[in-house]
This record gives C-alpha cells, sequence and structure tokens, in this order.
C-alpha cells in the first residue's frame, strides 16, 4: 500500500513538473474575456466600415481565434465551435467564415502551419510578421515597418508584385527560453 503510495507520489512529482514546464506559456496564451470583447467590438466597428455583415458564426469563429490566441486549423476550429454551440456544424460553413474574415482583414492564415490567427490590429492596413514558437504554439503578431521595407524592395527587384506579406518566423518564445533555462 505505502509502496504504491510512494510511486504515485513520485508520479504526481513527475507529472507537475512537467505541467510547470508549460503553465506560464499556457496562461498567456487565453486572452482575458474583457480583451476579447473589446476585440469583438473593434471587429464589429471594421465590419459596419467596410459595410460587411458580421454574422453569429463568424463572430464565434473570430471569438475563437481570438481566445486561443495561436493558430488553429480549420479543424481545430470546427470541432470547437460544435462543442460551444452543441450541434453539428459543416466544414464549409467554418472555412466561408475564415475566407470572410481573412477578407475583412480580421484574421490571417498562416500558410506554413495550416492554420488561423485572430489579426492584432485589424484596424490598420499592414504586412504581417508572425513569430510563432514551437514549444508552446503562441503566435504573436508584430509590426516591423523594416521587414515590409525589405520585403517590397527585395520583391521589386526581381520585377515580382506581392499580393500578400506573411512571414512566419519559427522559434522559441520568452517564455519558454525563461523556462528552459531555469
Ligand atoms: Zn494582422
Ligand atoms: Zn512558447
Amino acid at each position: 500500500m505505502r509502496h504504491a503510495a510512494t510511486s504515485a507520489g513520485i508520479l504526481n512529482i513527475e507529472l507537475s513538473d512537467d505541467e510547470s514546464m508549460r503553465k506560464p506559456n499556457l496562461a498567456t496564451l487565453a486572452r482575458r474575456p474583457s480583451e476579447i470583447s473589446k476585440a469583438l467590438l473593434a471587429a464589429q466597428r471594421v465590419c459596419t466600415d467596410g459595410a460587411r455583415r458580421l454574422t453569429p458564426i463568424r463572430r464565434d469563429v473570430y471569438a475563437l481565434l481570438l481566445k486561443e490566441r495561436r493558430p488553429m486549423s480549420a479543424y481545430e476550429l470546427l470541432s470547437a465551435l460544435e462543442k460551444t454551440l452543441r450541434r453539428k456544424l459543416a466544414p464549409l460553413t467554418v472555412y466561408r467564415a475564415l475566407d470572410f474574415l481573412i477578407e475583412a482583414g480580421l484574421a490571417h492564415r498562416l500558410e506554413r502551419s495550416h492554420a488561423f490567427v485572430a489579426c492584432q490590429h485589424p484596424s490598420d492596413e499592414h504586412e504581417s510578421l508572425y513569430l510563432v514558437c514551437s514549444a508552446c504554439g503562441l503566435a504573436e503578431e508584430v509590426e516591423s515597418a523594416k521587414v515590409a521595407d525589405v520585403l517590397t524592395a527585395v520583391s521589386r527587384k526581381h520585377g515580382f508584385r506581392p499580393e500578400q506579406q506573411i512571414v512566419e518566423v519559427r522559434g522559441v518564445c520568452a517564455d519558454c527560453t525563461r523556462v528552459a533555462t531555469k
């Protein structure tokens, strides 16, 4: 009995150690409800200004992307939505909502990750530079006029007209680096 308790104890310690590896990131990953409702209001404004309709399903998909703060695949979005709405959805519904969000500038598609992320500053025109953490999955959208300038200059030099510039940089985020070096 005692033996079993001890090994369970060891197991617990090991598990919680493993948990603490990921904990700081998970805490920072999810956006707070207040942040989400603020972003939803802003999205509503962006849509109204562009004469677009933020239907409930489009809004739900956007809210999920906001909440997760990491790239999500269409499939992940579909199953998360089905869970929240408690009904089956056609995958096409989610794809259409995503197309709308991208078109409206509310979300970006990360080609390399085959996933989607909520845009962090939808009201202004911008090129996207994403820092994607391979350890916790966090995708931080950062603005860099310099990177955008370089991409434009290089494209021009080659007579190339870029249609969209989304740069994904893979690596380890600050939190994960901190945890790893502790
Ligand atoms: Zn953006
Ligand atoms: Zn990370």
